[in-house]
């Protein structure tokens, strides 16, 4: 009987069955986008403390990279372009030059210095002939991350030409929900997504002991998933062309435009892509965008813990090596 009751014990204490944890979800505007953050707690209230941390947390951070935000570091150096050069914190600092690293590796197709770009696309349906090639040239006049120049003894950037702007829409989101995690995982918390607007950074496990899932939806039919994959401390973000998109000599192009060009880039709806950090997995689903397959997939391949699934125009599913996709798009 003792023997049996001390059994029973230790099975309690091991089954995360009869844990008091559960999931505490809260949906929140932040950084103009949606923001869904779930926390692994024993009570609400321990769940509502955790949420307000993450809150505070990418507050913070909105605060350093916004450029809509006049006061923001990132919009002094904007305003300071081709005039001179703005000290910045480490913080900033240090993400502006993996920000330069990642222009780097991808060939410039990230730049954060495509925020400089004239909008000569209309993707509301009114544009019916192709730009002429001189006025798409122009267009990117002051695009170019190699005229981003930081002084590493100063902490300072400055952006060479006047004109030049700076702006984090592709890895804003995925680097705010790195951080929140962290904050959490340092403050005790087992388990969590930072859902940032479809950019996910997830660690731990769901209070049942399973993995979280994160489903891929079919962007040629969106209230279907296609296919569902167990996360473990891992980031997945999709950059998607759904909706955005204008018919030009009778092909499609997406509203993501190539920075070194000018054009807007064509072939793919979407691009998912699953790696250690959120903010690096941002970046690369919109740099693969504009690379396209062959050359995003080559790129992936060769980056330690990335992988990617794409979908092309023609609903055609395209995967980096360690990918299993369980069902495929064409079954919807
Ligand atoms: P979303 O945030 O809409 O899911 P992305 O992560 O792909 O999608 O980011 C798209 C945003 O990134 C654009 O709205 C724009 O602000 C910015 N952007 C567009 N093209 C580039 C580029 N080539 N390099 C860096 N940022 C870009
Ligand atoms: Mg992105």
């Amino acid at each position: 009987m003792k023997a049996a009751l001390i059994l029973f014990y230790l099975l309690f204490l091991a089954s995360p069955v009869f844990s008091h944890d559960e999931v505490f979800t809260r949906v929140c505007k932040l950084m103009g986008s949606r923001y869904e953050i779930s926390v692994v707690a024993s009570s609400e209230e321990e769940g509502v403390e955790y949420i307000d941390m993450a809150v505070a947390e990418i507050e913070r951070i909105e605060q350093l990279i916004s450029s809509w935000r006049p006061d923001s570091e990132t919009s002094k150096i904007n305003e300071a372009a081709g005039n001179h050069s703005v000290p910045v914190s480490g913080e900033l600092f240090a993400f502006l030059k993996r920000c330069l690293q990642l222009s780097k590796v991808t060939s410039g197709a990230f730049d954060i210095s495509y925020a400089a770009m004239d909008r000569i696309w209309k993707f509301d349906g009114s544009m019916i002939q192709m730009p002429a090639p001189e006025e798409v040239s122009a267009s990117v006049k002051n695009v170019g991350y190699r005229n981003i120049i930081l002084d590493e003894e100063k902490q300072s950037v400055f952006l060479k030409k006047k004109g030049m702007k700076i702006g984090f829409g592709a890895i804003g989101k995925g680097y705010s929900a790195d951080q929140a995690k962290k904050l959490l995982v340092n403050a005790g918390v087992k388990g969590g997504i930072i859902n940032a607007s479809g950019d996910l950074a997830v660690w731990g496990e769901q209070p049942d002991g399973k993995p979280w899932m994160a489903g891929i939806t079919n962007p040629l039919n969106k209230n279907k998933v296609f296919s569902w994959f167990p996360i473990k401390n891992r980031a997945v973000v999709t950059s998607g062309d759904y909706e955005k998109f204008v018919m030009l000599d009778g092909k499609r192009y997406s509203h993501i435009i190539d920075p070194r060009t000018g054009y807007p880039t064509h072939g793919l709806v979407s691009v998912t892509v699953f790696a250690p950090m959120a903010e690096l997995a941002d970046a690369l689903s919109t740099a693969l965008f504009v690379m396209g397959s062959d050359a995003g997939i080559d790129l992936v391949q060769q980056i330690d813990g990335v992988d990617c699934v794409m979908v092309t125009t023609e609903g055609e599913i395209l995967k980096s090596g360690n990918i299993q996709i369980s069902h495929d798009v064409s079954e919807y």
